[in-house]
Order: C-alpha cells, then sequence, then structure tokens
C-alpha cells in the first residue's frame, strides 16, 4: 500500500497503479478463458467505469464489441438517494449476445440491480458483472458479481475514474477521500 502522495494532499493510496494493473490483467486473462472462441460485448457504466473499461479492453485477446450506459445513482457528495436514472441509454441491441457489465464499484447495490433487470429484459445471450471494486459491507440489495478487482472496506475511495463531484477521477491510483464534509479542504 503506497502511501501519501504528494500534490494529492490527504489522500492515501488503497491501490498502486501497478496493484490495479495487475489485477486488471487477471481479470481479462479469466475473462479470456471463460468467453474462449466466443464475443463479449462489454456494457460499460459511465462515468466512472470509464479507465477500467479501457484497461480490460487493451489487455483481451477475444472478439470484443463496446457500449456505454450512463446512470445518475448519487443525488449528491458521497450520499444515495436510492434513486436510479438513465441518463445514457445503450446505442445497440443486446439481444443474443454474451455481455459484461464493467461497473466501477458496487456499494448498496441498488444501481446495479437496476441495470441487471434493465439489461435481463432486453434477452442477452448471457450476462455477467464485473465491478473494479465492491463494498459488502453496505449491501442492501443481493447482486451477483462474476469478477471483481478488489473488496474494500466502508471507505468512499476515488481515483482510477472513480469521483468526489467529479474531481480526482484521473488519479491513476485508488485513494481514500477524507470524511465528505472535510474534502472541500482537500
Ligand atoms: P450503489 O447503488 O451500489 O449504492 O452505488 C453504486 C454507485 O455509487 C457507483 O457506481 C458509484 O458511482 C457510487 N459510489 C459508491 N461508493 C463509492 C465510492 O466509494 N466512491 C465513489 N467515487 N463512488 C462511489
Amino acid at each position: 500500500m503506497a502511501g501519501e502522495k504528494s500534490g494529492e494532499k490527504k489522500l492515501k493510496s488503497l491501490f498502486t497503479a501497478e496493484q490495479i494493473q495487475q489485477r486488471v490483467r487477471q481479470i481479462a486473462s479469466e475473462i479470456d478463458q471463460q468467453y474462449a472462441g466466443r464475443s463479449v460485448h462489454l456494457v460499460c457504466v459511465l462515468k466512472g467505469a470509464c479507465i477500467f473499461l479501457a484497461d480490460i479492453l487493451r489487455h483481451l485477446r477475444l472478439e470484443t464489441s463496446v457500449d456505454f450506459i450512463c446512470v445518475w445513482s448519487y443525488e449528491q457528495g458521497a450520499t444515495s438517494s436510492g434513486e436510479v436514472r438513465i441518463t445514457k441509454d445503450l446505442d445497440h441491441s443486446i439481444a443474443g449476445r454474451d455481455v459484461i457489465l464493467v461497473e466501477d464499484i458496487v456499494d448498496t447495490g441498488l444501481t446495479l440491480n437496476y441495470l441487471c433487470q434493465l439489461l435481463l429484459r432486453r434477452n442477452p445471450q448471457s450476462l455477467r458483472v464485473a465491478t473494479l471494486l465492491d463494498k459488502p459491507s453496505r449491501r442492501i440489495q443481493p447482486v451477483k458479481l462474476d469478477y471483481v478487482g478488489f473488496e474494500i472496506p466502508d471507505h468512499f475511495v476515488v481515483g482510477y475514474g472513480l469521483d468526489y463531484q467529479q474531481r480526482y477521477r484521473n488519479l491513476p491510483d485508488i485513494c481514500l477521500l477524507p470524511d465528505a464534509e472535510e474534502s472541500e479542504r482537500v
């Protein structure tokens, strides 16, 4: 675990860029093996999963296609509203396709549960879920996760695509954010 980073005040690295890359390569290789001889359709949940998707994609050897869906599940800051809204839907049909939903983090499970139900109604051949991070202690709705980058405790994290009020997505590491009220001063 890396220490505090200069220029990224008060943000402590939880997983370094190297650790993330190593785990992403392992997940991509698992997917390559499990879908051997087939093509896989990756559905990226914007915006947080965009970097995870890009890294998985460049390691996959399978035939792949990609689409994006954008949801709004946190109305403000770090507090879940419990409400999920689609702000950008898929461009292409998923009927008959082997789909992997690519998420940044599963917290209460409300967002993922909503998305899985939505996608299953569109008759994919199969649906699996890859999430970079999993916070199992916060779960309200049970969800089945097929590929998990890292399990983390109940802390708010940023970096590697994850934001706090649209900031910090560009950090190469996954970092712990201090308490929400503190973060305004970070
Ligand atoms: P859930 O519906 O599972 O409670 O929330 C999933 C969404 O909440 C994620 O896609 C993400 O946008 C947001 N979220 C939950 N925990 C965190 C966190 O620790 N950091 C960040 N940046 N977003 C989080």
